[in-house]
Parts: structure tokens; sequence; C-alpha cells
């Protein structure tokens, strides 16, 4: 398995950019699909549930690492600020920014449409705390989701529980919001749905590009007659805020 990745990490340096960019595109060809315990590998923004006891064991295992990572980078330990580092570290990427990969989805109870209530409901400026899969940087920002009910509506404060559960993860904005919408149309069937993530990235603040830290991504995600309907669209938008 190390003789994949090490063959791969010798290569790279050799190869064009049309080269390079073939090599990630079939990244799944070239990586290991299980971890060196045989248990098998998913994407950052993928889920499995752990139980008490495998948590533990992971979470213990990240800490070695981090402990490992400060020795390659000649940090001391004996400075008081980075004694106990690993240690948080590992509890920080396990049970916080990376909580929804490890986590059973939330509980979420539907209830009849008695009314039939067949306008927008909108909730606004669900807080997003994510992580960038590419940079490991954070994601900040805020979701608004907004539907129209079929037969079924649940509380608007549920919204914020599946928000929290897809965000707190190795994201990218584009997937975040199809899995969010994704989740929402198969738990409510809704007659229309729009998933709109307004965030700023840390990995184009911190690095990279070093952009003005007022500047944001938009993504947005429409399903059922938020697509068709122009006029919806249109009051959905305005009532969010966004036109
Ligand atoms: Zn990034």
């Amino acid at each position: 398995m190390s003789a994949t990745i090490d063959s791969r990490r010798l290569t790279l340096v050799d190869l064009s950019d049309e080269e390079v960019e073939h090599q990630i595109l079939h990244a799944g060809d070239l990586y290991p699909r299980t971890n060196a315990d045989g248990q098998p590998l998913f994407d950052a923004n993928g889920n499995v549930l752990l139980n008490e006891v495998e948590r533990a064991e992971m979470t213990s295992k990240v800490e070695q690492k981090f402990a490992e990572i400060f020795d390659i980078m000649r940090i001391d330990r004996n400075d008081p600020n980075s004694t106990d580092t690993p240690f948080r570290l590992s509890r920080m990427w396990m049970n916080e920014l990376f909580a929804g990969r490890y986590t059973a989805p939330p509980k979420v109870t539907v209830f009849p449409n008695r009314k039939d209530v067949d306008e927008l409901v909108i909730s606004k400026n669900i807080k997003i705390m994510s992580v960038c899969s590419h940079h490991w940087q954070p994601i900040s920002g805020a979701c608004s989701i907004g539907y129209v009910p079929r037969d079924k509506v649940i509380g608007l404060s549920k919204f914020t529980r599946i928000v929290e559960w897809f965000s707190r993860r190795g994201q990218i904005q584009e997937e975040m919001g199809e899995q969010i919408a994704d989740f929402l149309v198969e738990m409510l069937d809704p007659i229309a749905l729009g998933v709109i993530i307004s965030s700023k990235h840390y990995c184009m603040i911190a690095r990279g590009v070093e952009a003005q830290d007022t500047s944001v991504m938009i993504t947005s995600v429409m399903r059922g007659d938020l697509v068709s309907n122009q006029a919806l669209r249109n009051e959905f938008l305005q009532l969010i805020g966004e036109q």
C-alpha cells in the first residue's frame, strides 16, 4: 500500500501539469480504498457511524500523528503553549470540525401538511461552519433554505441540525448545497426547494490569492418549482435578501 503512495509522490514531480491533472482525476485508481487496518476509506464529505470504542481509537491515533507532525516540524512540546496541542487538535477535528463524518443523521420528525400550505416556508441565516476539503481551512457563512410543502412539513429548527450535520465535514461548498438539498427532497418530497449558501473561504483569505476577508462565495441549488417557476424563484430570492 505504501508503495503505491510512494511511487505517486516520486513521479508527480516529473509530470507535466496535464499529467498531474489526469492523475488527480483518476486518484481513485492510484490510492488504496482501505486503510492499514483494512477499514474502508470514504470521501471527506461522506459519513460513517462510529461507536464509542471506534471513535476513541481513531481520536487517539489522530493525536499520535499530530504529535509526529510536531516532531517533523520541530515544534518543541516543552513550550507550554504546545504541550497539549496534539490532544486539542485531535479532539477538535474528531468532535467538532469533522463531527458530521462520524455521527448519525439528526432525528427529524415530519408532520402532515394539514392546512395545505402551498407557499414558501423559509429559514434564513443558518450558520455554516465547515472546512474545505482542499486545504482544511474554515468555511464560514450562512445558509438560507426555502421550500413549498407538498404533504409534509418539518420544524424549521431542524434545518439547523441538518446543515450542521453536512457542514461539519471536509467540504466543497457546491457539494454541501447539493447534499443538503438531496436530504431534504428525500425527507419532504417538497413541491419546491432552494438552498442558498454564502460563505467566506479562509483558504482564499489566509493563503493563495489572499482575498479580502469580505469576499464571499455564493452557491444556489434549486429543485422542483423553483427551477421552472421564475416568479416563485424571484420571490424566494427577494425574501432571503439575495435580490
Ligand atoms: Zn480550499
